[in-house]
């Protein structure tokens, strides 16, 4: 027998519970399969902008491990800048317990789940798609999201893939020195030079540093060494024990593109909605779910099935200022240094974060800045 819902969510990480919890408010019946036993192990910096907290609308403090208020840049060459500007606020967790309360969230609101089932198989017929799961089960849907991240599932059976821009390696670093934890517990962490067009970081969680590097090249065979030459700037850090060493394709937003059939609709690392710059991801998986849950309802009601209007609205809400941030990087990465050491670009970085500000407008100040600078005129914030 099938088993029938509204939406089937594939995937329970930030994009897909945020989804599901949205729907089900809106009394659709709803569906997360999520193929790891939760909570799951999710290989991330686990930052967060002010952003998330402006945007989830339920408590999840008790999943914070640290609030931030202050940045460390630095290059390979050593000198560190410190930074505490007003207005900057950076939440670290743990994934598997983040998530694990987002997926809580939508089940309160009425989301069945099903864990520990891998979605091999996916079916798009006119009125509906049926799916299959490795334990064998059929369920259909009148919509399926594929909110199954980075290596998605839904997208390549849907045909609406591109490959994953970018490479993350990371690991967590364990260690019983409280003063090592002290030292790199106030502050977030960026290292420039190390990587091509990426950077490394050191971001301190509760009882253990998150410590990586990312870069926006799609194929680099040398992320590994690299990591290890980017650690080793940190001798004090060579005896902590590392744990959960992983390298993971991290899809940084190339443009847009159709992230919707009649059916089917991608949200989160599944739609590469990740900013192209920094590697942001969480936040704008939340969004993209809160997109979805807002569209995906009256799309059902009023036509049917999913329109074109759903591309239309991530792109609009979302993808459009990745291209100003993809230009922005070009900039960005030639002279790193320049940027994080002018209290000016600090203060709109801090403005950026909060999502106060788009990358339409750091590309504008840096033009009016150069043309600024040539005439010797005053920097105006936007
Ligand atoms: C090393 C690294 C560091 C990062 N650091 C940060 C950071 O500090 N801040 C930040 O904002 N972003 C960061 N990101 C990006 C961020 O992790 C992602 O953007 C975010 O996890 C996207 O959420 P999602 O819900 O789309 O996908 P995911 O969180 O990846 O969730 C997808 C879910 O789908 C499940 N799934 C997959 N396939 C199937 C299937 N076939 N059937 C059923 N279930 C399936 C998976 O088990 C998983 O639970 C980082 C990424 C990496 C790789």
């Amino acid at each position: 027998m099938v088993t029938k819902f509204d939406v089937i969510v594939v995937g329970s990480g930030p994009a897909g519970a945020t989804a599901a919890r949205g729907l089900a408010k809106k009394g659709l019946k709803t569906l997360i399969i999520e193929k790891e036993a939760l909570p799951r192990y999710k290989p991330c910096g686990g930052a967060l902008s002010k952003a998330v907290s402006d945007i989830l609308d339920f408590d999840y403090r008790d999943t914070i491990e640290k609030d931030i208020r202050s940045v460390l840049f630095s290059s390979v060459k050593g000198e560190v800048k410190k930074v505490s500007p007003e207005g900057i606020s950076v939440q670290l967790v743990s994934r598997d317990a983040f998530d694990l309360k987002l997926t809580e969230e939508a089940v309160s609101a009425g989301t069945s789940i099903m864990e520990e089932s891998k979605v091999v198989y996916l079916e798009e017929l006119k009125k509906h798609v049926t799916i299959k799961t490795d334990k064998g089960e059929r369920i259909s849907c009148r919509v399926l999201i594929g909110a199954d991240g980075a290596k998605s599932y839904v997208a390549r059976a849907s045909n609406l893939i591109i490959p994953p821009l970018g490479i993350a390696f990371q690991t967590e670093l364990y260690t019983e020195d409280k003063e090592i934890l002290l030292r790199y517990g106030e502050s977030i962490h960026f290292v420039f030079g190390c990587i091509p067009e990426g950077y490394g970081w050191i971001f301190p969680k509760r009882d253990h540093l998150s410590v990586g590097v990312i870069t926006s090249r799609s194929k680099m065979a040398q992320v590994m060494p690299t990591y290890k030459r980017f650690k080793s700037l940190f001798p004090d850090l060579e005896k902590a024990e590392e744990r959960k060493r992983r390298g993971s394709f991290i899809p940084l937003n190339r443009g847009p593109r159709p992230l919707n059939t009649k059916r089917i609709c991608l949200i989160g690392d599944a739609a590469s909605l990740v900013d192209p710059l920094g590697g942001e991801g969480i936040f704008y998986a939340i969004k993209s779910g809160v997109i979805a849950g807002d569209i995906i309802p009256s799309e059902i009601e009023e036509k049917g099935y999913i329109s074109s209007r759903f591309t239309e609205e991530i792109n609009r809400r979302i993808v459009d200022d990745f291209n100003y941030a993809r230009r922005f990087a070009y900039f960005f990465y030639k002279n790193p240094s320049f940027f994080y050491s002018h209290p000016f670009f600090i203060g709109l970085f801090v403005r950026l974060a909060n999502k106060e500000l788009k990358y339409r407008d750091i590309l504008k100040s840096l033009m009016e800045y150069k043309r600024d600078k040539r005439k010797g005129l005053q920097l105006n914030a936007p």
